[in-house]
């Protein structure tokens, strides 16, 4: 029996399960009015299912294709589109700036630390070999960490240990990854260069998205939208699954809902919300490239002309600890500051407008992969690197059965 039981939680007045309990699996559809025709194509022999249609779930649903063929796979998402993190975020293609490499030194050994960013840069591989650079629309303009002048003693400390980073990471990138370079875009209120990661890239995340839901498809994997998985219970030879449409069994479930575990599963991920604003069109915006301000609390970026600038979380960590999506004045108004006082200082801009997305923490940066029960397996805890290590998580979510 599933200890991760979701029945158990609270405020669920269970009606379907508790009698699936009983009787061992689901076999008649209910809830909605399915017809024969209904349950028998879309529902019934599942040997799949996978839930959540973000950049993991879609991964594991391809990697399961491709170890069994023949397999029925099913992939449920609640969101009309993907509606976590995958379709919301930043697009950096991100290995670890200088000063989150730094400070990961302090509390991973050194292997770990180079394991993370292997990790990173496995993913980013995998994600272009599936779908090809001009699909991704893959940008190859670096990345840069500014500091502000607030922040000289931090500015400081990484240009000392800019070699020992270097070193530790040569194995990865065959070269030196990180090297000083000019404030070329005039920001204010910075430090006097820039310390730039040679290889960091940028991606436009929806026709990422749209790529993947397309490979997805064309492999004859159905994806259901507008389905939450609401409780499941693995009974041995099935698992039960109840959602807020119907009812049905599959004999193996991925669960790959990432900041929204809590809603599901007992393991430690947290939710986090980010914020994200962006501008309108800017004439002759000359700013290029990924940046990363105040240790990676805040991120920006061109693209289509704009600037895409996301963060603040640190003011509130604990409002931002949800699954509500939505804005605060607090963050939307810091967001707006550093545009103007920072990175737009001379340049007129207007804000189109803005969103936000969730994450699923930890304390840990590792993800968590693993079997919950014999036919329930989950890969969750992607932090702020799902881009890079999304369709690496996915393909080891799909592989958690043998
Ligand atoms: C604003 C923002 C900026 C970011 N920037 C970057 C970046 O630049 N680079 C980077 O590498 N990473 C970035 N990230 C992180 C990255 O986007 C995530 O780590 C990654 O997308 C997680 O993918 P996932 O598939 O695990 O989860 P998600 O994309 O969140 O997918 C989970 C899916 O499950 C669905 N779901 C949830 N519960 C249920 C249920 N009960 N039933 C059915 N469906 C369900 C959700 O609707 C969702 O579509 C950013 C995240 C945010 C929010």
């Amino acid at each position: 029996m599933n200890s991760n039981f979701a029945e158990s939680r609270k405020g669920y007045k269970g009606s379907l399960l508790t009698c699936l309990n009983q009787i061992g699996y689901v076999s008649i559809p209910s809830i909605m009015n399915l017809s024969y025709w209904e349950y028998k194509t879309w529902l019934s022999n599942i040997d799949f299912t996978v839930v959540g249609s973000g950049i993991v779930g879609l991964n594991c649903a391809l990697q399961l294709k491709n170890k069994f063929p023949k397999a029925k796979i099913v992939v449920l998402e609640k969101g009309l589109l993907p509606q976590g993190a995958s379709t919301k975020n930043a697009g950096f293609a991100c290995f670890g700036s200088i000063s989150e490499i730094l400070s990961d030194l302090k509390t991973h050994s050194e292997e770990e630390v180079l394991q993370l960013v292997q990790n990173r840069w496995d993913g980013i591989n995998a994600l272009r070999e599936i779908l090809g650079d001009s699909v991704l629309d893959l940008q190859l303009h670096g990345g840069h960490e500014l500091f502000l002048n607030a922040d000289k003693a931090l500015y400081e400390k990484c240009i000392s240990e800019l070699d020992i980073a270097n070193e530790l990471l040569h194995p990865i990138f065959g070269d030196d990854a990180f090297e000083l370079s000019p404030n070329n875009f005039k920001f204010r209120g910075i430090e006097q260069n820039y310390i730039s990661h040679r290889f960091e890239g940028q991606i436009d995340t929806g026709k990422m998205m749209q790529g993947l839901l397309k490979k997805v498809q064309s492999e004859g994997i159905t994806i259901l939208n507008g389905v939450m998985v609401k409780a499941f219970q693995d009974n041995t030879n099935a698992v039960a699954i109840e959602t807020n449409a119907f009812s049905f069994s599959s004999k193996k479930l991925c669960i790959a809902v990432n900041g929204f575990s809590g809603d599901l599963i007992r393991e430690k991920v947290k939710p986090a919300r980010a914020q994200v604003i962006i501008t309108k069109p800017i004439i002759n915006l000359a700013i290029k490239g990924t940046f990363h301000v105040q240790e990676g609390y805040y991120y920006f970026r061109n693209i289509d002309n704009r600037i895409l600038l996301g963060g603040g979380r640190n003011l509130d960590f604990e409002t931002e600890e949800t699954t509500e999506f939505g804005t605060t004045k607090l963050v939307q108004d810091k967001l707006a500051n550093l545009l103007k006082e920072v990175i737009l200082s001379d340049t007129p801009f207007e804000i189109d407008y803005a969103w936000s997305g969730v994450m699923g923490v930890g304390k840990q940066k590792k993800p968590i992969v693993k079997l919950l029960s014999n036919n329930v397996a989950c890969g969750v805890r992607l932090g702020g690197m799902g881009i890079a290590i999304g369709t690496t998580v996915g393909r080891q979510l799909a592989i958690t059965f043998e």
